[in-house]
Formats: C-alpha cells, structure tokens, sequence
C-alpha cells in the first residue's frame, strides 16, 4: 500500500517517495529523515503544544509502520528567541532567570526536563536527536558564513545582519494562498519600524549583543559578540543531522508563512541544492472551549492539570487520534471523559474477545488499519475501523490490534483497565472518623454537620451496615 501525505509545498496529497528511492540518492542515502521544529523550554508545555509532539512520534511512527528506516530529530530551542522580528527583544529566558535567581541555563534544563518526562507519560519515544541549539552555535556561525560569501546579507551596523530575501527568487514558495495575509501583515508592520532593513520579508540572522543588554547567553562569533536570530538554529541543526536535503519538515501551521520560508531560505541559499526539503507537513491548532488557550481566561491546560483530574495521559493520547493531524481540534473536559470512556471500553472489549476466542469471517484487518494511516495518516478513520474490529467479537482482529497498538496508537489496549487510583486524604478520613463517633454518641446534628463538610471537599460518605465508604464527588 502507498502511504500518501498531504505536502503543504504542493498543496497535494502525494505519494510518499523518500529520496532514498530516487535515482540520485540511491547509493548516499539509507534512512528517512524528519525533522521537528521545537518546544521552547522556558515553560510547561500546554496540551496545545504537546499536540505537535504527538504528530512529529505520529509521523515518524507511521513511517515506521510501513517500514522505513527513519532518522526523528527534533530541535530543543534552549536558547531564548524573539516572537517576530517586531518583537520587543524582551528574552523570555532571562526573565524568568531573573525571576528565579537562577541562570537562563538553569531555567532552560529545568523545563526541557519537564518538556522529556511529558513525553514519556504520553509513550512518545525520545527521537533519535534531540540536539540543543546552544550546543550547535559553531553550525549556525558556518550557516551564516555561507550566506555572507553568496552575497545574502548585508549588516545594519552594530545591530542586526538580515538576510536580503529580494535575493531569494521562490521566497514564497511555502506560503501558497496565504501570502496575501502575509503582505498585509508586513505592510502594516512596514509603516511602523523597518529596523533598518531593506525589504520588509528581510530578516534577522542574528543580532549584535549590546553592552547595556548584557545577556546570560552571548556567543563570540567572527564578527562580534551576538546571539542568533529565531530561524538559524533549524536551518543549521537540521542539515548537520540529516543531510543537506532531507525527507520530512513538520510543526505547526503557523510558521507556513515566516518561520518556514525563512528556514527554506537560508538552506537553500547556503547549501545551493533544491529542494532543501520533499515533504512539509503541518499540524493545527488545538482550541480550548472553541476558542483560544490562554492563561488569562483560565483554560491554559498542561500534562498536570490533566493528570490532577484522575485521567491517565494515555487518555489524553487516544483523544489526540480523534481528529486528523491537520485539522484544527477543540479540548473540553467533556471531550477527554468521552476518550476516557471509550478507551476504556476498548480495553474491556478486547479483554472479552479474548476470553471467548470466537472465530468470525475472516477479514484482513491489517490492511483496513493500514489504508487509513496511508492516507495522510487519518487516524479519525483509523479509530472508527478500530472500533469496527472490536465491535464483532471476532478473534481475527487481535493480531492487527496488537500491533497498531504496539506501533502507533500506544494507548496499552491489552492493559487492563486503570481504575483511577484514589488516594483519600487523611483530613478526610479523619473527619469520616469523628462522624462514625458522633452517630454512635447519637449526635446526629454533629454527624449531618461533618457530612456537609467532607461533600465540601468534594467527597461522598456511603454508609455501609457497620463501616461506611468514601467515594469522589
Ligand atoms: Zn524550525
């Protein structure tokens, strides 16, 4: 079966053919390389941002599924970078350095840390590089380097070198129809501040350090003390990793209109060899209560608030297979109790067939799961087929079960169910104590009172012929 992707290049769903295939690579090449753009660790991912590292392990494990020998990097950005090139320069790092007494460092390596155990609560396998951008400054400097030799930049003194994208004839090659939002968003910003450069789509390669700015993260370079513009990093890590053109580039959608053609640019420009990349990929947003995260309105959800909530992290994934990669997908609560639900009730299900081993008509489950992950990885349809298997009690399905279970879903199916492990608190204990005591001093009006009080606490107190049992309200 031929797996097809949809290329945001194209615009197309295509069919997925590496370069290891192609009769130029042929005899140089003997992996697929994907390359993932970052989690920035200065602080604690968000669902929305753990989303787009469920796609890069969905990718990489699709491709493995059908075979490929695939060489997964993902950037760790720990390095502080600027929103846009409009920003205030304010580092994000530093502050909460600041903020914490500790270096910019210090903060970095704590949230990557946090960053690496998210995804080993979400049975997302480390990718096979994780490089950090601090730790490939001298890439970055050759990358530039190049770029200064082939004539792409120009330098606005003591400030920034840019890259001079009027040099750059197919600059907006990635962005397709969304160019004409690009154009009035850099108009706009045009008649605000050019920052000295000669084009407005120009940008940073990277910024000179200032002397009143002194930072924790600065770099001698051949030209001056400095620090890196935001799109150098996936240029240079990238390439040092998986060649100068490589398979797969995946993130969000939102860097389809600057990061990405930036990145595509000073690849290109640096290496001169086209395409730099075969295959872009994008993934969505994830919306909270249809509309935007965000930490003023109080719907800003990380692996923790999730797991607070009794929910096992693997719900969450079985609840990230429910919508295409593609495609936007709104979170509630209610969303996660229903993927909850019916995880568990694949669980109990499959439990069953097991046990009743009932044969049934033949059907090549395999290919079923197979044709929905070959196209463009459709793991809503891939759930539906799932719960069709499941639902006819037939044995024949368990063998396909077990391994998409074992290869792309990792939702541990042939677990048995996790009843949410309850842990009572002693303070509530205690007063479920005093209540048993005062209705056997016959002290009803005591004992309705502590009953009001552990309901507050969000508890229930049933009682039983001669003990009673605590329940989560
Ligand atoms: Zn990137």
């Amino acid at each position: 079966m031929k797996l097809k992707l949809f290329n945001t290049l194209t615009r197309e769903k295509e069919e997925f053919i590496p370069l290891m295939e192609e009769e130029s690579f042929k005899w140089k090449r003997d992996f697929v390389g994907i390359y993932s753009c970052w989690p920035t660790v200065y602080y604690i991912p968000h669902i929305g941002n753990l989303r787009a590292s469920f796609t890069a392990d969905l990718i990489r494990n699709t491709l493995k599924y059908f075979w490929y020998p695939v060489k997964a990097v993902m950037n760790i950005t720990d390095v502080w970078h600027l929103v846009s090139d409009a920003d205030d320069w304010e580092d994000k790092l530093e502050k909460w350095a600041k903020r914490d007494w500790i270096s910019a460092r210090d903060v970095a390596k704590k949230y990557e840390k946090i960053f690496r155990d998210g995804l080993k609560d979400m049975n997302i396998e480390e990718f096979d590089v994780m490089p950090r951008a601090t730790e490939h400054i001298q890439e970055q400097i050759n990358l530039v380097k190049l770029l200064e030799d082939k004539w792409y930049t120009y330098e606005v003194p003591w400030d920034w070198i840019y890259m001079d994208t009027s040099k750059v004839e197919d600059y907006w090659k990635l962005m397709g129809p969304n160019y004409k939002k690009r154009l009035e968003d850099l108009r706009a910003w045009e008649r605000v501040d050019m920052k000295g450069k000669k084009n407005p789509t120009d940008f940073a390669l990277w910024k000179f350090s200032m002397e009143k700015w002194k930072r924790d993260m600065e770099w001698d370079s051949p030209w001056w003390v400095w620090f890196p513009g935001w799109h150098i990093e996936c240029s240079a890590m990238s390439s040092k990793y998986l060649g100068e053109q490589f398979d797969i580039h995946h993130w969000w959608a939102d860097h389809i209109t600057i990061h990405h053609p930036n990145e595509i640019a000073q690849a290109e420009c640096g290496f001169w060899k086209k395409p730099w990349v075969k295959y872009w990929l994008h993934n969505e947003f994830l919306q909270v209560d249809w509309g935007k995260m965000s930490k003023s309105l109080g719907n800003f959800y990380s692996l923790e608030d999730i797991k607070a909530k009794w929910y096992s992290p693997l719900d969450l994934r079985y609840f990230y297979f429910k919508a295409q990669y593609w495609n936007f997908q709104n979170f509630t609560w209610d969303a996660l109790e229903q993927s909850k639900n019916e995880r568990n009730g694949l669980i109990k299900k499959i439990a069953n067939i097991q046990a009743n081993q009932e044969k049934g008509n033949w059907e090549n489950w395999k290919e079923t799961f197979e044709e929905a992950l070959a196209d463009n990885i459709n793991t809503p349809k891939l759930l539906s087929a799932l719960h069709t298997a499941v639902s006819k009690w037939w044995i024949d399905a368990i063998e396909a079960i077990k391994e998409l279970d074992e290869k792309i879903l990792k939702i541990w199916l042939f677990d048995s169910v996790e009843e949410s492990p309850i842990e009572i608190p002693a303070e509530i204990i205690a007063l479920a104590d005093e209540r048993k005591q005062a209705k056997a001093d016959k002290n009803y009006a005591l004992a309705d009172e502590l009953r009001w009080k552990i309901q507050e606490a969000w508890w229930v107190i049933k009682d039983n012929k001669d003990w009673y049992e605590l329940l989560r309200a």
